[in-house]
Parts: C-alpha cells; sequence; structure tokens
C-alpha cells in the first residue's frame, strides 16, 4: 500500500537516530569495509581495558576521530531535524551517533544514548572537550586522564539515559526511526520497544532491516533527502 503521509497530524514525535543520518556528511563508518575498525582494532582503542593499558593511545585515537568529524559539515537530514525542533520543541530525538553534528545545527537536548565525541570525564565530571585539536591528555584540576564520554565496547549504556529515550517513545505517538541498521544492543530494543506500542511506527533508510517488516510505513530513501519534505510540507508518500 502506497499512501501519504502527514507528519503534522502527530502531536508528540521521536526521532530515532543512527550512523546513517551522516552518512551523507561523509562521517567514516566503523565497520564493513573501509570502517575504521578494521584500520584501528577497537579492542586497542574503544574499550575500558584499552583505556587502562595505554589511555593516551586510546586519547589520540578519539582525537583523531574528533578531527575527522570536525571536517564534516551537518547535512540536509541535521538541518531539517533542527528547524523541526524549533516549530515542534516537545519532539525528542535519540541518536546512536557520538558526532555531535546534530547539536552544530543547534539541536539541544538530544539524547545521546553513546555519549558524544565532545565530552569527555574525570573525578571531576563531564564537560565539554575544548577543541578538535586540543592535545590535552589531563585534567588540570584533578590530574586523570580525560576519557572520552563515549560508549565503548563492554560499557554498559547509560541508564540516565536509556531511560529518558523509553520514557519519551512510551509518550510519543509517532516513531521514527532514520538511519540506523538496528543492529546495535541495546539501543536496537529501544526500536523493539516502540514496535510494541500503539503509536505509529515510521523506519527511513534507504536498505531494509531486520525490522523493515514491522514498521508501519518505511520510506526507502536517504535521511537527507527524505527528511526536509517530510518535515517541510508535512506529507510524502510511504510504502
Ligand atoms: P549502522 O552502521 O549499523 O547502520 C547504518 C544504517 O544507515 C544502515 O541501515 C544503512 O542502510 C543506513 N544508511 C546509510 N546511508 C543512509 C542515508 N544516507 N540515510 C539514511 N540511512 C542510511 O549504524 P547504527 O545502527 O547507528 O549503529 C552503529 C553504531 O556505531 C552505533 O552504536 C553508533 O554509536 C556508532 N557509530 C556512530 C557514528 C557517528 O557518530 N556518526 C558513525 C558510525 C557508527
Ligand atoms: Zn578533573
Amino acid at each position: 500500500m502506497t499512501d501519504a503521509f502527514d507528519v503534522t497530524t502527530y502531536q508528540r514525535v521521536v526521532l530515532f537516530t543512527g550512523a546513517g543520518l551522516s552518512a551523507e556528511s561523509g562521517v567514516p563508518t566503523y565497520r564493513g569495509a573501509g570502517g575504521i575498525w578494521s584500520s584501528y582494532p577497537w579492542q586497542e582503542v574503544a574499550c575500558e581495558a584499552a583505556f587502562e593499558r595505554d589511555p593516551a593511545g586510546v586519547i589520540a585515537f578519539h582525537r583523531l576521530r574528533r578531527q575527522a568529524v570536525a571536517a564534516c559539515a551537518p547535512n540536509a537530514a541535521h538541518h531539517a531535524i533542527a528547524r523541526f525542533l524549533v516549530e515542534r520543541p516537545e519532539t525528542v530525538v535519540v541518536t546512536q551517533n557520538t558526532d555531535g553534528l546534530l547539536e552544530r545545527t543547534g539541536c539541544r537536548d538530544v539524547i545521546e544514548l553513546h555519549g558524544s565525541l565532545w565530552l569527555v570525564r574525570c573525578a571531576c565530571g563531564e564537560r565539554p572537550h575544548p577543541d578538535a585539536d586540543s592535545q590535552q591528555q589531563r585534567c588540570e584540576v584533578c590530574g586523570d586522564w580525560l576519557r572520552p564520554a563515549i560508549t565503548w565496547f563492554d560499557d554498559a549504556v547509560d541508564v540516565a539515559r536509556f531511560e529518558a529515550a523509553a520514557a519519551a517513545i512510551a509518550g510519543c505517538d509517532l516513531f521514527i526511526s532514520v538511519g540506523t541498521s538496528g543492529l546495535v544492543y541495546p539501543a536496537a530494543s529501544l526500536i523493539e520497544y516502540a514496535l510494541s506500542e500503539a503509536c505509529t511506527r515510521v523506519e527511513i533508510n534507504p536498505e531494509p532491516t531486520t525490522f523493515s517488516e514491522h514498521f508501519d510505513r518505511r520510506i526507502s530513501g536517504r535521511a537527507g533527502e527524505v527528511l526536509p519534505g517530510l518535515f517541510a510540507s508535512g506529507a510524502v508518500r510511504t510504502s
């Protein structure tokens, strides 16, 4: 069935986003051929054990990641979400991305399930990282290594962020999943949760995912092409 879908008829929207949202910005991928983990095994750069073994090396890797992301610009999908948030501030945006590109378009209060490349933590707490090029490795106050505030492999997801995302899904009438494969858990269990709820569920992705057939509607396309039209005119064709 193909018919028009009008986002403006919904009151409480949750956007659940993944790496595909930033694909058109050129943010390097992690998995697959050419992905970061093929050059930098995560066991050496993206887990707590690696940080304990070699904090300076792990910090240096994340500096490279920040520089790579800083060289990318937010794309039409990020901008469309930012505009939609201005018009509809009750909308909740949940992202698995750590790149901070949504924030760079002015999006506030994004639930960053996996933390951010732009945050670090030490005994003093969590705080913004100075900048992409900073060589700083230790906190000037407590002397701790500045650990990237990212959910690494083998880390538990931040409970408060996960619960905030689940609560938003429980209270929404429209759930839009965009640019995520739904393969990374426990984040993907939030998709399963939305699929068990009474809201309308929409998937935007150029490729089918393991959850595709369970969504109420599917928009096959790139985030940067679909989202501006979806949010501007309110109506797009779905299948
Ligand atoms: P994933 O790599 O598993 O899946 C990406 C999905 O995006 C795929 O289904 C793909 O078909 C789709 N896609 C590709 N181009 C698209 C486009 N232009 N528009 C819409 N969709 C598109 O990503 P994931 O599900 O987010 O899981 C990856 C994990 O790795 C997450 O935990 C995330 O934290 C992390 N990660 C983050 C970034 C980032 O911060 N930008 C980048 C890569 C990976
Ligand atoms: Zn400190």
